[in-house]
């Protein structure tokens, strides 16, 4: 058994997020789109070490409430890297957030609110705007949503306020996309977006958020990697546009790429039994550990098959996650993984095959690096909590 291994069988149930990977992961970003300055999406993962590691490569922040703000900062990331961007901010998280920050305001009211915050304390800030804009991915036109402001209201709207200047707009339509061209289109309506918001009185764009939108590979079967040097060639023309015009610089944000590969999530067998002829093996901290694979089931169940189409940040693909039993190999046999609750919903997966795996065996979990750990029912039932563990290569 190797170190990594012997660590886990001690700590399991838990998460392992390996450094190492998330590196890697990085650097292909960095190396691919040298036009852009990126955003870590906290909410993906917020463990500390995590972050720290991210913000260790350069990686700015993409806060989705005033704590990640405040993580943001604590993991080392200077307050002009992070960048404040949620709905229904309150007065207190506006508070909480202030000085520390650039805030991306959500709705006019909320623009009305930052410049009377700025005003009591007789300061002048840069915000940016989230914009709902007049386009959506794939090319359509707009839809409604509860995010940003309507382009349309934009343009008809007072921006022009005593203590604030905005300087960017930030726009975010969908995760997990890993067809190259589509995210390419998205990015030059982008920018044709922030040439109009620049000709606004009271705008003047110095910073163009292009949201995420990079998808990683769950299911390596039926997914192809995203050509990230397709995105990165259609920066560099952007680029080029972008010095003889608005000179804004460019951010991109992503939260799964970095970290949903890294991460591992590791539970232990406490028992195995057979019902009606079908064999189950009970684990640790299932839907409690990692709620993903539950919702997969759950949605399975309903539909009668696993949904083509994602809930993100709860559910991707059918073949999301692998299932593994380390240092077990052969003697194949057909299982449902389900977990101690006391409810059926209690499920990882149904009728999949593995190696006979024993009790006190261990049983992997992979793409748990991302919406994992914190999008789960952690504290239902009482039971133990899965631990989280970054793991450095020689430790
Ligand atoms: C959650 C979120 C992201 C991160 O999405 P990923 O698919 O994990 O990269 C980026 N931007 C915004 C505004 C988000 O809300």
């Amino acid at each position: 058994m190797n170190e990594k291994m012997k660590y886990v069988q001690k700590n399991a149930p838990c998460y392992l997020y390996e450094e190492k990977l998330i590196k890697e992961r990085c650097r292909a970003l960095l190396d691919a789109m040298p036009e852009a300055d990126f955003l870590y999406s906290v909410k993906a993962n917020p463990f500390a070490p995590v972050l720290k590691t991210v913000a260790a490569q350069g990686f700015g922040a993409d806060a989705a409430s005033a704590n990640e703000v405040l993580l943001a900062q604590r993991a080392g990331i200077p307050d002009e890297k992070i960048y404040y961007s949620a709905p229904g901010k309150t007065s207190r998280d506006i508070q909480k957030a202030w000085g520390k920050c650039t805030i991306i305001a959500d709705s006019l009211s909320e623009l009305d609110r930052l410049e009377r915050c700025a005003a009591a304390k007789n300061e002048r800030i840069a915000v940016g705007v989230r914009v709902n804009p007049n386009f959506s991915m794939g090319g359509a036109a707009a839809v409604p949503g509860k995010f940003g402001i309507d382009e349309e209201q934009l343009i008809t709207a007072n921006l022009c306020f005593q203590h604030l200047k905005i300087t960017g707009i930030h726009v975010h339509l969908c995760s997990q996309i890993l067809d190259a061209d589509m995210l390419c289109e998205y990015y030059r309506s982008c920018y044709l977006l922030a040439e109009r918001m620049n000709k606004l009185n009271g705008v003047e764009i110095r910073f163009i958020n292009f949201g995420s939108g990079i998808g990683t590979v769950y299911d390596s079967a039926a997914e192809k990697p995203l050509a990230l040097e397709k995105l990165g060639q259609a920066l560099r023309e952007l680029r080029a546009k972008n010095k003889g015009g608005l000179q804004a610089r460019f951010i991109l944000e992503t939260g799964r790429f970095v970290v949903c590969s890294a991460g591992t999530y590791y539970t232990r067998i406490v028992d195995r039994k057979i019902s009606c002829g079908k064999t189950y093996l009970v684990v640790q901290n299932a839907m409690n550990g990692f709620f993903r694979p539950a919702v997969a089931e759950l949605l399975r169940q309903n539909v009668g098959k696993f949904p083509s189409s994602g809930q993100e940040p709860l559910y991707t693909c059918g073949g999301q996650s692998e299932f593994r039993i380390p240092g077990r190999d052969g003697n194949y046999e057909t299982v449902d993984i389900v977990g101690n609750l006391c409810t059926a919903l209690d499920v990882m997966a149904r009728d999949i095959t593995l190696p006979h795996a024993d009790i006190g065996d261990i049983l992997a979990v992979s793409n748990a690096g991302s919406y994992g750990c914190t999008l789960t029912p952690l504290s239902f039932s009482g039971q133990e909590q899965p631990k989280e563990f970054l793991w450095t290569e020689g430790e």
